[in-house]
């Protein structure tokens, strides 16, 4: 979707609304698989003072893959944003705002590399996530796979030791 600035780049107070149903596909790699269902965009362009911020609401689910356990979980992706667009080529290396290049935006894609600037943690099924076993690959969420725990090394040292 192209969102025509041109009637709010010049005027301050001016808005342009928007309400529609994104491509994320740009967001899809190795660890985010799919979008579930249809993901939702609203919000708005407004010139505040000269200045043009696209505040802007999603709703949106992702199938991801967890960085430890490697399980599939669907993550809530919803968030609001606040960007500050700006015609400046200074705006092209600052974080802090989104370069515009005509009198017209695509909102999904100002979203899309909002959220790859916000994922930059990687992504886990649960925060607590005790991920796989290094020796035998079960999945430790699930228990205790038997193995010797990792505080063993010592031991291992030490029983080298008494074996030389
Ligand atoms: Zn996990
Ligand atoms: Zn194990």
């Amino acid at each position: 979707m192209t969102l025509d600035l041109r009637d709010v780049t010049g005027v301050p107070g001016h808005s342009a609304a928007f309400d529609y149903s994104p491509d994320l596909s740009e967001l899809l790699s190795e660890s985010v698989l799919a979008v579930v269902g249809d993901a939702r965009l609203r919000g708005s362009v407004r010139n505040d003072a000269g200045i043009l911020t696209m505040r802007a609401e999603l709703d949106a689910r992702l199938l991801c893959v967890c960085a430890r356990c490697l399980k599939q979980f669907e993550l809530d992706a919803s968030q609001t944003f606040e960007v500050t667009l700006s015609e400046s080529e200074a705006a092209e290396d600052d974080p802090e705002y989104y370069r515009v290049e005509s009198a017209a935006i695509d909102p999904g894609a100002v979203i899309v590399s909002e959220l790859i600037l916000r994922s930059e943690q990687r992504l886990l099924c649960r925060e607590d996530c005790r991920g796989l076993c290094e020796r035998c690959g079960a999945d430790l969420n699930e228990g205790d796979c038997g193995c010797a725990p990792e505080g063993d090394v010592r031991f291992a040292v030490l029983s080298q030791l008494l074996d030389g």
